[in-house]
């Protein structure tokens, strides 16, 4: 197979020209196969207090252009490991929640066909259903990591099923997510009623909030979330709202006393050698950034994500060559 088509150099083209994919990526028509996607939902209709991550996607390219080729914390070049594109965006309708569910479901399914992974730019958090729905497709029901401030698992808002705050109970109604292995991550902030937590329990969902993270650090908060998850094919979808809005202040409903993005980047890494299938980072407002902050964050999870699926792949080329010798 000839070698993956990395970035666009930055020693010949500066990073702030041009018009190029996440992390100066090729968008994906420049590409014969891609092993991984980045794909843009601009949608945020789902929303129920500030709008304005239809913007996200465009806001997290532009903040990835320091993005560099290697990863020392994980020691991979996930662009040289395998290839690596942007698909640019998923096209949804803003004005009806189920038809633009739907559009996100079919162009996810159209996007991983071969095996591809699809790691998904948001667009706020009711697009993690329809993203869930075609990784359940694809591997059957799987574990779930959801960093978030918030438990997303809702019934309804204003009689609305479909919305922002509610995806993770859709899932679990679904029967789409694996309900031994969930759990969500920095959750804080006050909740309706202690209802809220019990219904989040009878889901599955364990709990790790801002505060354990704070206590326990991000070493024992990614071994206790290894042990939980095992080797199920497991989906990371990432709220930047789980980080403090100290930094990422650009997003649609911020909570005080969020984990650093130091102690977020930290955990992702620490998840190295789970079956990564999927994963999403969504909620990412411009409108309400400052000096890229947000942004800047977003695009480092992305890239550790990214990072994490190529560790998997050439763990898998290891096995396939290691068999043929043997
Ligand atoms: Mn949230
Ligand atoms: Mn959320």
């Amino acid at each position: 197979m000839s070698s993956p088509i990395g970035p666009v150099d930055s020693s010949k083209v500066p990073r702030y020209s041009g018009q190029d994919g996440f992390a100066r990526l090729p968008y994906r028509d420049k590409v014969d196969h891609a092993d991984v996607v980045l794909a843009g939902v601009p949608y945020d209709t789902g929303v129920s207090y500030r709008s304005g991550a239809r913007f996200g996607p465009n806001h997290i390219r532009q903040s990835s252009k320091l993005l560099r080729p290697y990863n020392p914390a994980l020691d991979v070049s996930p662009f040289e490991t395998f290839q690596v594109a942007d698909a640019g965006d998923i096209a949804v309708n803003p004005f009806n929640i189920n038809e633009a569910i739907e559009g996100v479901e079919e162009q996810a399914y159209a996007l991983t066909e071969n095996g591809t992974r699809l790691v998904t730019l948001g667009g706020d958090h009711t697009i993690a259903l329809p993203l869930l729905r075609n990784a359940a497709k694809r591997h059957g029901p799987v574990a779930l990591l959801h960093f978030d401030a918030h438990l997303d698992t809702w019934d309804t808002y204003f009689g609305a099923e479909y919305t922002h705050g509610t995806p993770f109970r859709r899932a679990f109604e679904e029967g789409i997510i694996d309900t031994e292995a969930l759990c969500h991550v920095g959750t804080r902030g006050p909740l309706y009623g202690k209802k809220d937590l019990e219904d989040d329990r009878r889901f599955g969902f364990g709990i790790l909030t801002s505060a354990d993270i704070y206590r326990q650090g991000a070493d024992e908060i990614a071994a206790r979330l290894r042990d939980r998850i095992g080797d199920r094919p497991l989906y990371i979808s990432v709220d930047i709202d789980v980080l403090d809005p100290a930094h990422a202040p650009g997003t649609g409903t911020p909570e005080a006393g969020g984990m650093t993005s130091r102690e977020l980047l930290e955990i992702l890494r620490g998840l190295r050698g789970l079956n990564l299938i999927g994963a999403d980072v969504v909620e990412v407002a411009p409108a309400y950034d400052h000096a890229e902050l947000t942004g800047i964050a977003a695009s480092h999870v992305g890239y550790e994500l990214v990072s994490l699926l190529a560790l998997k792949h050439q763990k898998e080329q290891d096995m396939n060559r290691s068999e043929k010798e043997n």
